[in-house]
């Protein structure tokens, strides 16, 4: 591991400044579960290290009533995961949070570390996309506000720039009524990433889906939303068949890899399987 440079930086503009002067040679360390494995491994040799521990506007979570919840870039899994107003006004978020790993690397790994890295087998994203998530990003030229949905290019690639910072998560109000849930397949160790997990997010009115998402991770290079699966719900009933159909649209919606988690047919298989038992699991809510 080579030696390199640490700068502690207090403000985000600070950062920006750091990130731009440095160049192509200066990372942001975060909660640094992710940057440091891959500096001991030697897949990263950066020279220069911009902490953003110590800058206090990028932690904790923030509330207004026509925003939503705003989660700084430093939040860490573990007070996703635990936040009572987390718990109260998005718990699929909660939900996905707690699936991360162990407590300790939850403790240590933030909301912008699990974006930027951009693994697509991470839990964190399919439930923001699910929520209609925009991510805050601040560069030399000022900020701009990128859906989740649209922030990732492939394995571990991101829109995020060189010299830029993300900044914030913004959840906006969930819909009057939707029910969140998070289901995670993992026939590894417990602390594993998904081999294929599904968020999904609906609405009943009246008997039928007013509204539906589903995002699946671990389906491709990038986490993505089951748009025609969502399609064959809305509008119809919750009967078994109903939730059977759309669930079979999901493994022509995805392009998972052959990996030592499972062959690409098996985790179509499965991520057929885990939408249409997270939909039944939801309805079942939704009807309580
Ligand atoms: C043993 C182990 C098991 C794991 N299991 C899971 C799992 O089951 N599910 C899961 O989802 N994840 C899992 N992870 C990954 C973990 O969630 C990620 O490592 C974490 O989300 C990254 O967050 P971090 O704060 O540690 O980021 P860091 O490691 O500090 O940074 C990761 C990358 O993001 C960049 N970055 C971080 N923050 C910002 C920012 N604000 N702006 C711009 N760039 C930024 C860094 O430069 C770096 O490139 C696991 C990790 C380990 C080590």
């Amino acid at each position: 591991m080579r030696l390199f440079q640490y700068h502690r930086p207090t403000t985000v503009d600070e950062a920006v400044g750091l990130l731009t002067d440095l160049g192509d040679e200066a990372v942001v360390l975060a909660g640094g579960t992710s940057l440091m494995n891959m500096v001991k491994l030697g897949l990263a040799e950066p020279e220069q290290v911009i902490a953003l521990r110590g800058v206090r506007e990028l932690h904790g979570v923030d509330t207004q009533p026509s925003d939503g919840l705003t989660f700084g870039a430093m939040t860490t899994l573990r007070e996703i995961e635990t936040s009572a107003l987390v718990r109260g006004t998005a718990p699929g978020l909660a939900e996905a949070a707690h699936h991360v790993a162990t407590v300790r690397i939850r403790n240590q790994a933030t909301v912008g570390g699990s974006l930027v890295h951009a693994d697509p087998n991470q839990d964190l994203p399919p439930m923001l996309m699910v929520h209609d998530a925009l991510a805050r990003v601040t560069g030399p030229d000022g900020s701009r506000e990128v859906p989740v949905a649209d922030m990732f290019l492939g394995y571990f690639e991101t829109v995020v720039g060189a010299e830029e910072i993300l900044r914030s998560v913004r959840v906006p109000v969930p819909r009057a009524g939707m029910r969140t849930g998070y289901l995670k397949f993992l026939p590894r160790t417990r602390d594993d990433y998904s081999t294929i997990s599904v968020a999904a997010g609906v609405t009943l009115v009246d008997g039928r889906f007013e509204d539906a998402r589903i995002a699946i991770a671990g389906g491709g290079s990038v986490p993505v939303r089951c748009r025609a699966a969502e399609a064959a719900l809305v509008g119809n009933g919750t009967r078994p068949d109903v939730l059977a159909g759309a669930a079979d649209v999901v493994p022509g919606e995805i392009d998972p890899i052959s990996d030592g988690r499972g062959t690409s047919g098996y985790k179509r298989d499965m991520a057929r399987v885990c939408t249409e038992r997270l939909l039944r699991r939801l309805v079942a809510e939704a009807r309580a």
